[in-house]
């Protein structure tokens, strides 16, 4: 994968060309209040390769709200700390509901199918606040280190509006808690796990910040924060749990390990050659950027670069 062998910058430009002519860019998520004020208009595409510098194109380094893209941040978190011991609390396994579905809690011992579902999300916040003297500062000083740049935060208007709107999850934590899986206080993991979803960052500091999946566990300054083997496990979830019902499709139409967020980011990664990330709020029916998921499938069909 050398310059001389695709011109990553030419692709980038058609793609970006190609998706903005789309009339039909899906609906900016509304049940966070603070989302739906979102220009639906925003398109950015950041592209970080092992092996050539990195691109940009369109709004690529605005700052946009990250929301479930945190969880393979905190699963990155909780497994450095924990390492296997996680694997008794939370499945691997992926389902075919919605990211908020309750029942999958309520199914028999209260461990959720997988960290990113937000019954698995939860648990591991919960994890995490048992672990961290101080979960707030002690989480964002991870994800500053893993991503190499100070300058990523919360934004706290739209913790304030989840936190605010989130019966959904509130009903999940207490499940939690009525099943045994939740160790602390209802309400503090619930804060600790809005404060990681209104996690801010731009698709070039996405890109950056997931190298470290891309590079087997060692981050863009080459700090190792994961082994191979945590490294390759994260890649498996995102790969069969990332999109939650969409998750085949996305395989079928994209083929590479990736997350993706209600405030309309993914993120993909290919081991060992590339990272990618793409906003546009606009979301499909089953909650992930319309625009992104075309995006992503124009890159690897034009690069021939997914992992099958
Ligand atoms: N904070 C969101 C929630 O719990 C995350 C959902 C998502 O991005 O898929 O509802």
């Amino acid at each position: 994968m050398s310059k001389e062998q695709i011109d990553f910058e030419s692709i980038l430009n058609y793609i970006h060309n190609e998706v903005t002519k789309e009339v039909q860019r899906g609906q900016v998520a509304s049940y966070i209040p603070e989302l739906a004020k979102v220009d639906p208009e925003h398109f950015g595409i950041h592209l970080r390769p092992i092996d050539h510098s990195p691109i940009g194109i369109g709004d690529f380094s605005t700052p946009f709200s990250i929301q479930s893209i945190c969880k393979v941040l905190s699963l990155a978190h909780a497994l450095k700390l924990l390492d296997t011991d996680i694997w008794k609390r939370v499945g691997v396994e992926p389902t075919h509901e919605p990211f908020n579905h309750l029942s999958l809690t309520e199914k028999g011992n209260g461990i959720p199918n997988n960290p990113f579902i937000n019954a698995g999300a939860i648990v591991v916040c919960d994890m995490l606040y048992s672990q961290l003297e101080n979960p707030e500062k002690d989480f964002l000083d991870f994800v500053r280190n893993l991503s190499d740049d100070s300058s990523i935060n919360y934004d706290k208007k739209v913790y304030a509006s989840e936190k605010a709107n989130g019966y959904r999850n509130h009903a999940t934590a207490s499940l939690l808690k009525s099943l045994n899986n939740l160790h602390n206080d209802v309400e503090q993991v619930l804060n600790f796990y809005y404060l990681q979803c209104s996690l801010c960052m731009s698709c070039e500091q996405l890109s950056k910040t997931f190298y470290c999946f891309m590079n087997g566990g060692k981050n863009i300054v080459g700090q190792e924060f994961l082994t191979p083997s945590q490294t390759k496990r994260i890649n498996a979830i995102m790969l069969t749990c990332g999109f939650y019902n969409d998750v085949g499709g996305f395989a079928f139409n994209v083929g590479l390990p990736a997350k993706s967020g209600v405030g309309g980011g993914i993120v993909a990664v290919y081991p060992g050659k590339y990272c990618i990330s793409t906003w546009s709020p606009g979301l499909n029916q089953k909650g992930n950027s319309l625009l992104g998921i075309k995006a992503l499938e124009m890159f690897t069909t034009e690069t021939k670069l997914s992992i099958f």
